[in-house]
């Protein structure tokens, strides 16, 4: 089973995807944490993404799409993939559908209010990519790998305004697109994350 995973930046993308990928076999693909290891490697592509991350802008569609046309090439990806923060504009969801077929699309719907907050009190593991929150999360360490959380450069109150700008003009739009293809099923991503998940359990039946 191929599935999309569709969301604002703080709608519980990367939370879920551990989780269903677990309980489905298949293999997580996040294009943020693609990018971030070669940023962390200083490897050319990482060069690049960077200047444009920074800024809260997307990287480009041909850069990105290539990446990920490559990465569902390998072995691992065989019994299916989850995309978590991939297709983000139309034109990448134009161009995946050259090279995939998508069973579904899960699109995790978040009021605005509430995103500000969950970025802003988001902190992550630079080790296994585990997504933690301030409010729910005291400890210092991964409590998966043990490693010291780190906050995203990404998560300042400035950045993070940008990218709910950049979603709403240049993600947003894929509900339609996808709605139209007859593969949407839209879930209440402001509940707890168990609830969250069951929803999501449902929607891939
Ligand atoms: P995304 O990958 O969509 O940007 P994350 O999964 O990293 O989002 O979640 C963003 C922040 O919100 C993290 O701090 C995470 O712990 C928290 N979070 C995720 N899901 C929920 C939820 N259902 N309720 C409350 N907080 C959540
Ligand atoms: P979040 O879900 O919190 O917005 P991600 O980790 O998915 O964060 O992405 C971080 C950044 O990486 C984005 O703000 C964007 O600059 C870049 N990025 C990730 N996925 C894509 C994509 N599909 N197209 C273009 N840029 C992307
Ligand atoms: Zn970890």
């Amino acid at each position: 089973m191929n599935v999309v995973l569709l969301g604002a930046p703080g709608a519980g993308k990367g939370t879920q995807s551990s989780k269903i990928c677990e309980k489905l076999g298949i293999c997580h693909i996040s294009t943020g944490d693609i990018f971030r290891k070669h940023i962390a490697e200083k490897t050319p592509l990482g060069i690049v993404a960077k200047t444009y991350i920074d800024k809260g802008q997307l990287v480009p569609d041909e850069v990105t799409v290539d990446i990920v046309k490559e990465r569902i090439s390998k072995d691992d990806c065989k019994n299916g993939y989850l995309l978590d923060g991939f297709p983000r504009t139309v034109a990448q969801a134009e161009a995946l559908e050259d090279f995939c077929i998508i069973d579904r699309v899960i699109d995790i719907d978040v009021p605005f209010e509430l995103l500000l907050h969950r970025l802003t009190g988001r902190r992550v593991c630079p080790n296994c990519g585990a997504s933690y929150h301030v409010d729910f999360y005291n400890d210092k360490n991964c409590s998966s790998c043990g490693e010291t959380l780190i906050q995203r450069d990404d998560d300042n109150e400035e950045t993070v305004g940008l990218r709910l700008n950049v979603y709403k003009r240049q993600t947003a739009p894929l509900i339609k697109y996808y709605k139209k293809a007859g593969v949407l099923v839209t879930v209440d991503g402001s509940k707890d994350s168990e609830d969250v998940f069951s929803d999501i359990v449902e929607a891939l039946k």
